[in-house]
């Protein structure tokens, strides 16, 4: 099986839909009154990190997932809330061997991506994790040779200056580092 995990599809997943949402909310709250405004930021009022912060239990009580997750586990939840798959699980494309003319192509919104093969048809060999980084995108399969190809979704760097490092991350150095740069 091929796993892939990208937020940026479903945040613009999320982004096409947010009025039939909110009109479903209104709804609900002019039926009864009552109803209070949830106590957390819900999916579409998350901002930055620290909207990421549950509300935390009622005293005596014991927290539920909802009410004390945090970071990325809460994006995950809140976004389920409202039919957001955040993480995008849905499989690569299995139909066919890539090669390196026509690639199996991998989403990624961060540095690094790794993905699964297990050959074409798939499941045909054991799971074999391949990884790729911005800076070396592509990358085979020495099971079967299907050929995968990172294709970085994520923000553009920052306009201020093109440097070699990509937010810290550096990839250990192999014997690719001192061959001819056409070897690479
Ligand atoms: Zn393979």
């Amino acid at each position: 099986m091929f796993l892939q995990r990208s937020a940026v599809a479903a945040a613009r997943r999320a982004a096409a839909a947010p009025a039939l949402r909110r009109g479903i909310a209104v709804t609900a709250v002019r039926r009864n009154d009552k109803v209070p405004a949830p106590n957390y930021k819900t999916f579409n009022e998350v901002k930055t990190a620290q909207d990421l912060l549950g509300p935390g239990a009622k005293p005596g009580t014991v927290p539920s997932d909802l009410e004390q997750s945090t970071g990325l586990e809460r994006l995950e939840i809140l976004g389920k809330m409202e039919g957001v798959d955040i993480f995008d699980m849905r499989p690569l494309d299995a139909s066919r061997l890539g090669t390196m003319a026509d690639p199996i192509l991998v989403r990624s919104a961060g540095d690094e991506q790794y993905a699964g093969c297990t050959g074409f048809p798939a499941d045909s060999h054991n799971v074999i994790w391949l990884g790729m980084t911005r800076k070396r995108p592509i990358e085979r399969c020495p099971e079967c040779g299907s050929v995968y190809k990172m294709n970085y979704v994520g923000p553009d760097d920052d306009a201020h200056g093109h440097h070699d490092h990509h937010h810290g991350f550096e990839e250990p150095k192999t014997f690719a580092d001192y061959v001819k740069p056409e070897y690479y």
